[in-house]
């Protein structure tokens, strides 16, 4: 079998490369071992996790109705539903996407794959899918297999009881004692659905804060609001070994907040993600990892062997789906002969907890690293009519201005929906928009979208809801 264009990996990266492909007429098939398209993504990832999100932050939502008076009782948790429903929205995309490869004629073949040499790949059958051929030759290949949780070796036992994030996407139970190797998004985010459940989670982190690159001031208000929902939150603290005991983990601590051992019914190890560039045989091809095991890449995702380009987690951080979507899109329209290049000025990033944090473009964090001079310009959400009305007054929106020419260069929001607003920041911050435009353009009234024309807004000393005189500048 023949190809122009072989992609591995039928995750975003790699099914948004190929319709493409297929979209500028390229002949092309997609080998993935997953017997669905869609990958870690949408199988075990960003999509199943924010369905159950959803539920967690409606249960909040109820439970804060109290305050207008307005109260439910406990919420009664059916489990087996709440698993099918969450299984409808992965089947229902999955269903789509195997619709949109056919209607574009993009072969999808449920294989393993590993290069043969720089133009042909071997297939391995998996499951019991039939394979037409075991061979796929192709002019350009798009290396878009992603990436796997990483392992502690202190904490990887036998037991069910140790979950990953796949795991705990799959809702085995409600545990009485849940606790999080790993203050990261993924980490929070499940904890935030097991807490909303009613497990007493427990959150252990080796640095000294949760969410370790994220600017501190969008952390503060989340880390205050998990202090609460949280059973604990240990910094600074290591996990130094776990023992299967039957009926719990005995799990050992050594650090700064906590010390000794202590049994909980589950653990869920999520540490961070490694690609997935071993055993694809890049040994049979010119591609080239870095110490990290990710395939490098020039801007146009091309590696150093000219028949195969990489995109995606497998490529390099940061490791998100429309960074991979994105990556796949340069990659295509390059082989098309396109002028492009991936050099985004803003890559979005969300943490779907309650309240959610996003930024895009430069932090605060990576301006100090990098020693450069930038202006900030933040607004309080409690100066928001809307962030009032709806009694989530804890958020904060921030621009990084570049002080010469008031050019945006960053935006953070930490705040009830904010992974929402971001996209606006995103298009203002790639187009090279300024403090001036921000303010500008007219927002609608009440909505937390406001918040960015009024930190444009404090920056000129205008913002009507907030006194802040005009500095010197
Ligand atoms: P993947 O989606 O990892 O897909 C790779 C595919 O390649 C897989 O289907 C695999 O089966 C296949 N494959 C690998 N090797 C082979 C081989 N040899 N032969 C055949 N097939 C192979 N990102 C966000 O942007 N937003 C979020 O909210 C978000 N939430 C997340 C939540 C969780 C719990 C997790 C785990 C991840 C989350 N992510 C999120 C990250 C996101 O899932 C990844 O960045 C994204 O899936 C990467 O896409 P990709 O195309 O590079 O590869």
């Amino acid at each position: 079998m023949e190809v122009q264009l072989a992609v591995i990996g039928g995750g975003p990266g790699g099914y948004a490369a190929a319709f493409l492909a297929a979209d500028l007429g390229m002949r092309v098939a997609i080998v993935d071992a997953e017997p669905r398209l869609g990958g870690v993504c949408l199988l075990r990832g960003c999509i199943p996790s924010k369905a159950l999100l959803h539920a967690a932050k409606t249960m909040a939502e109820v439970e804060q109705l109290a305050e207008w008076g307005v109260s439910f009782g406990s919420p009664a948790i059916d489990l087996d539903v709440m698993r099918a429903r969450k299984q409808k929205v992965v089947s229902t995309l999955t269903g789509g996407l195997a619709q949109l490869a056919k209607r574009r004629k993009v072969q999808v073949i449920r294989a393993r794959a590993m290069f043969g040499d720089s133009q042909t790949l071997r297939l391995e059958a998996v499951g019991d899918s039939p394979l037409e051929d075991d061979r796929l030759r192709f002019e350009h290949c798009i290396l878009a297999s992603g990436s796997s949780p990483t392992k502690i070796p202190a904490v990887d036992l036998p037991t069910d009881r140790l979950m990953n994030s796949t795991t705990a996407l799959e809702l085995p139970d409600v545990p009485d004692s849940l606790l999080i190797v790993g203050g990261g998004y993924i980490g929070l985010e499940m904890g935030t659905v097991y807490a909303a459940l009613g497990s007493r989670v427990s959150v252990v982190e080796m640095t000294d804060g949760l969410l370790p690159g994220v600017d501190r001031n969008l952390v503060k208000p989340l880390a205050k609001k998990l202090g609460a929902d949280f059973e604990a939150i240990w910094l600074d603290t290591k996990v130094t070994a776990a023992a299967d005991k039957g009926d719990a983990v005995e799990v050992t601590f050594q650090g700064e907040t906590k010390q000794g051992t202590e049994r909980f019914d589950r653990v869920l190890v999520a540490v961070g993600r490694r690609p997935n560039s071993s055993g694809l045989g890049l040994e049979n091809t010119r591609v080239e990892i870095d110490a990290n095991g990710f395939v490098q890449t020039d801007a146009r995702q091309r590696t150093a062997d000219e028949h195969i380009l990489a995109i995606g987690d497998v490529a390099g951080e940061p490791m998100l789906a429309h960074k991979a979507a994105h990556q796949g899109k340069v990659a295509v329209a390059g082989l098309a002969g396109e002028p492009v290049e991936f050099a985004p000025l803003a890559i979005p990033a969300v943490v779907f907890t309650d309240p959610e944090i996003a930024w895009a473009g430069l932090t605060e964090t990576q301006a100090k690293v990098e020693e450069r001079t930038v202006e900030l310009s933040q607004f309080p959400w409690a100066a928001s009519g809307r962030a009032q009305a709806v009694g989530r007054t804890e958020g904060l929106t921030k621009w990084l201005v570049e002080p010469e020419t008031g050019r945006l260069l960053g935006c953070g929001i930490v705040g009830h929906g904010a992974g929402e607003l971001i996209g606006e920041a995103v298009v203002a911050i790639e187009r090279g928009a300024t403090v001036g435009d921000l303010a500008e353009a007219i927002h609608p009234h009440p909505t937390l979208g406001e918040t960015l024309g009024a930190a444009a807004e404090v920056y000129l000393g205008r913002a009507t809801d907030l006194y802040k005189p005009k500095r010197n500048r």
